[in-house]
């Protein structure tokens, strides 16, 4: 009896040593949130202050060319999970791709290895989630108001704002959670996503600021840009519709809802029906009208972020939880006339990505190397101690954490996107990525390769491919992307279904 409870007395002991050295991880994962509204990232604009995202960034390190692998939501965070690019995890668009849940995820490898495991928020996966203690999500792409969650298979409802109710979750899971065990907890917002509507409370929290203007805002798809640029269907100009300007209230509000909405936004689009702006008049227009709303989600999400770092701190632990706060993508606020993600140019393609470690990482680090959504998997399960499978395809950022630059991190980076002709009509294209070059192939009914020079061009305004200074640099990227697509195992071409089930123009679908 009495040794039985000396060798109980002592796993219990191991388990919580295990815990105590293992740190928890909090992830806290936004939608369609570009670096831009991140005040830590210093944009020109100065659209928004976030102090609280700032905080993670001041307490820990900031990523500044985090990139993924293909600018859009579901397979974005398919690649989360699995550490594998779209044509290996299988999760292309978000048309018709269906995440297939028995794969290998880190959070699966996590909980094995002894974690317990909590997903709240957006998934936008289709399928169930899988490799969870806890899971309640967002069907689908979610509502802002009022939104129904399915909580582990069942549907529970909530009166309230969709970054509210995700933090609330979140926190309760937290208090709740087994505290023999370290944990891995993962919020995902559906905000700032479209079509981006703050809370009541935030209705008028700019007090009417007006926003500079990015200076592309009427770019006019020249200097050698192909087709892909001026068919898109994502602008300011024709494509933002009443919905996302607000002209129409969204649907799921309850009287009260409708009320403060209606007091708020009634004399604005009062204003906006008597005025009648066309043309470059109505673009700016529009631009305003995004960025009040869209930031006023931002700001929703940076007030919940600090509700969730009071949290940690209230349950005594942020000494030993690696926090960090992302995005699935970045986001056009403006750039080129557009909104919308899904391109190789820097607003879509760069994702903000803070991390704060205390012990680990020393405050107020930056780190510019190339660095992924891709790298996430490998990071997370390496800060736990548990072997990454040999067939993920990023690569540990723990030494990037510590404050190193191992001589041999990548140089270049491999980027494909699938999803065409709906909706938003971006030409599917494959790319490689330097910090200098761009080396972009469109495909489908095109055939356009175009070249990006970050350092003469940041706002990436012109095709340098027919200059002929730049010979050398293109076919040194051709060879590097062709080298990447070996090194990734990318088929010579990919399933017709990647792209959607609709046919490009001109293509017959049988
Ligand atoms: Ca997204």
């Amino acid at each position: 009896m009495c040794l039985r409870l000396f060798v109980c007395l002592l796993s219990t002991i191991a388990i919580a040593a295990a815990a105590a050295s293992r740190p928890n991880i909090l992830f806290i994962f936004s939608d369609d949130h570009g670096t831009q509204a991140i005040s830590a990232y210093g944009e020109k604009r100065h659209l928004i202050n976030t102090p609280n995202i700032d905080r993670i960034a001041r307490e820990g390190i900031r990523f500044d060319r985090c990139l993924v692998t293909n600018s859009l939501c579901g397979p974005s965070r398919a690649t989360v999970l699995t550490g594998k690019y779209s044509h290996l995890n299988g999760f292309y668009n978000n048309t018709n791709s269906r995440f297939d849940g028995s794969q290998t995820t880190f959070p699966k490898l996590l909980r094995a290895a002894g974690y317990q495991t909590a997903l709240v928020g957006k998934w936008h996966l289709v399928s169930d989630p899988t490799g969870f203690d806890f899971w309640e999500i967002l069907p689908g792409q979610g509502q802002y108001f009022n939104p129904p969650m399915i909580r582990n298979g069942e549907k529970v409802t909530f009166k309230g704002y969709v970054t509210d109710i995700i933090t609330d979750e979140s926190i309760a899971w937290l208090k709740q959670r087994d505290k023999t065990k370290p944990f891995l907890m993962m919020v995902q917002n559906k905000a700032p996503h479209g079509e981006w509507s703050p809370a009541m409370r935030d209705l008028d929290w700019d007090k009417g600021r007006v926003y500079p203007e990015p200076e592309t805002l009427f770019d006019t798809y020249d200097n050698g840009r192909g087709l892909a640029w001026r068919d898109q269907d994502l602008n300011l100009a024709k494509t933002f519709n009443e919905r996302l300007a607000k002209l129409v209230p969204p649907p799921s509000l309850d009287p009260e809802q409708r009320a403060l909405w209606d007091a708020y936004l009634g004399p604005r689009n009062a204003a906006f029906r008597k005025a009648a702006p066309t043309g470059r008049d109505l673009v700016r227009w529009r631009y305003q009208t995004y960025m009040h709303d869209y930031l006023g989600t931002v700001k929703g999400i940076d007030d919940n972020v600090g509700r969730l770092l009071a949290a940690l701190e209230a349950e005594g632990l942020a000494d030993n939880t690696l926090v960090i706060y992302a995005s699935d993508q970045g986001f056009f606020l403006g750039e080129h006339g557009w909104y919308d993600k899904r391109w190789v140019l820097e607003p879509s393609l760069r994702t903000p990505f803070v991390v704060r470690w205390p012990g680990r990482v020393k405050p107020g680090s930056t780190n510019g190397d190339l660095v992924s959504v891709l790298d996430f998997a490998q990071t997370l399960l390496d800060a736990a101690g548990v072997q990454a499978p040999a067939d993920m395809q990023g690569r540990s950022l723990m030494p990037l954490l510590r404050g190193e630059h191992p001589k041999d991190w990548r140089t270049s980076f491999y980027y494909h996107f699938y999803e065409f002709p709906t909706p938003n009509r971006v030409r599917p294209h494959e790319a490689v990525v330097t910090q200098r070059y761009k080396l972009a192939h469109y495909y489908g009914d095109v055939d356009d390769w175009e070249l990006y020079d970050l350092k003469r061009n940041p706002l990436e305004t012109i095709n340098f491919i027919s200059d002929p200074s730049y010979a050398e640099v293109i076919q040194d990227l051709k060879a590097e992307l062709a080298r990447l697509r070996a090194q990734y195992h990318v088929p010579p071409k990919p399933p017709r279904s990647a792209h959607g089930n609709l046919p490009f123009p001109g293509e017959k679908l049988n």
